[in-house]
């Protein structure tokens, strides 16, 4: 161990970079030894939304205010914040540039999550509430909904937190029946996959159907959008639907600033190692959204905030070790779990090891109120950890 400082740049203040900053924080916030550890960590936004909490939204559990956070509160602790857009990233000079300005690390951990943009004007006709914005303009359409037809769409694949859609449908099933507006509305959900949450097994993916099922969703696998208008979105195998109150997912795709770099595999995003979320360049990582990783099913690990945040702890773990001298031996083993909103106060609590050959091995805990409570409880304990 020698003592030239040691500079870790973190790229995303997300869940993943977040958890990072918070491990590495632990064990080099204070004054580690005689070697100076620097750990900068780089957002282009001023307020950090707690997605999850963006389906509470939509239908008036939360106000805007009460989901997002100071991005300012990240710095301290022996993080550094710079926040503004970053321009460039040089993996192979370990290197960013934000604001004009280039920042030189021994470390870098590369966690920007998606871009997310409208497709077939979506925009113009229904509502994003993958964005504080959209869920926020929701919840104030369907606040003064009087009765019609509900969409909710996923138009394009990949799309992270695979259960979102499916607990948005269900959290508004359960709005619009206390506003005793069951029997005037008709809630469909389109999407392209082949049923909900495909990579988590049949008994999961039927279970959740049959939830829907039962809640009288009407449920629209395998259909890709092909065009929208004011009131009608029109699908590749030719069927229409006729809305009156649209919410959709976004288009997602890796951040610009990643596809110029030499980081972009063929799938169009980060293709790690994905026990140890090494890049092709060394002491580069990438964690959480940004990253592709091909499961045995033939499938990619789902785009989730668990799998982001343990990703983090795992690398922050080993870049900790190599500063040390020591061996980085930990590994991510592809475990997560997710809860699953059904409405009602009510939600599921789903989980098991994607990484298990020949298929994920998930299951889910019989729904009730405790596992919403506990979805709540994380919501507080994200924002009293991180944002004091
Ligand atoms: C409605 C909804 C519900 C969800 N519910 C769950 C759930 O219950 N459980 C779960 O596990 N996951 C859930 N997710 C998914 C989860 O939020 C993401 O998978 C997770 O945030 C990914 O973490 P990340 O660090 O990879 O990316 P992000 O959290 O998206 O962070 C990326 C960060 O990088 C910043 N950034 C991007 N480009 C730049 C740039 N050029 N310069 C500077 N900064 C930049 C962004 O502003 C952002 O803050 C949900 C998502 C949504 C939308």
């Amino acid at each position: 161990m020698n003592n030239t400082e040691e500079t870790i740049l973190i790229l995303g203040a997300g869940t993943g970079g977040i958890a990072a900053a918070h491990e590495l924080s632990k064990k080099f916030g204070k004054k580690h030894g005689s070697r100076p550890v620097k750990i900068i960590l780089f957002e282009k936004e001023e307020n950090n939304v707690f997605a999850p909490s963006l389906l509470w939204l939509m239908v008036g559990k939360r106000k805007p205010k009460q989901i997002y956070r100071k991005t300012s509160k990240l710095a301290g602790h022996g993080i550094e914040l710079v926040t503004g857009n970053i321009e460039k990233i040089d993996p192979a000079n370990i290197s960013v540039t934000t604001n004009g300005k280039t920042y030189q690390g021994s470390y870098m951990i590369v966690s920007l999550g998606v871009n997310q943009a409208p497709e077939c004007e979506l925009n113009l006709w229904g509502h994003d509430f993958y964005s504080l914005e959209g869920a926020s303009n929701f919840h104030d359409a369907i606040r003064n909904f009087k009765g019609g037809k509900i969409a909710i769409l996923v138009p394009s694949l990949p799309f992270k937190c695979p259960a979102a859609p499916y607990e948005a449908a269900m959290l508004v099933e359960a709005f619009i029946r206390k506003e005793k507006l069951r029997e005037k509305t008709e809630i469909s959900l389109y999407s392209p996959e082949s049923g909900p949450l495909p990579v988590a097994g049949k008994q999961l993916s039927d279970g959740v159907r049959q939830i829907m099922g039962m809640k009288g969703i009407q449920y629209h696998s395998d259909h890709q959008l092909m065009s929208a208008t004011e009131r009608t979105l029109t699908f590749s195998n030719g069927s229409t639907f006729e809305y009156d109150l649209l919410a959709y997912t976004p288009k997602h795709s890796c951040p610009s600033v990643i596809s110029e770099t030499a980081l972009i595999g063929k799938s169009g995003w980060i293709e790690v190692n994905g026990s140890t979320m090494e890049t092709n360049f060394q002491n580069v990582y990438a964690i959480g959204d940004n990253t592709f990783i091909p499961l045995h099913v033939g499938k990619p690990l789902p785009k989730a905030g668990v799998f982001a945040h343990k990703q983090a702890i795992t690398v922050a773990q080993n870049i900790s070790k190599k500063i040390s001298g020591e061996k980085p031996d930990k590994t991510f083993n592809g475990e997560g779990q997710c809860f699953l909103e059904l409405g009602d106060g009510k939600a599921g609590y789903a989980g098991g090891n994607f990484y298990a050959f020949p298929a994920p091995e998930v299951k889910m805990k019989s729904p009730g109120f405790l596992w919403h409570w506990v979805k709540i409880w994380f919501e507080k304990y994200w924002f009293y950890k991180h944002f004091r």
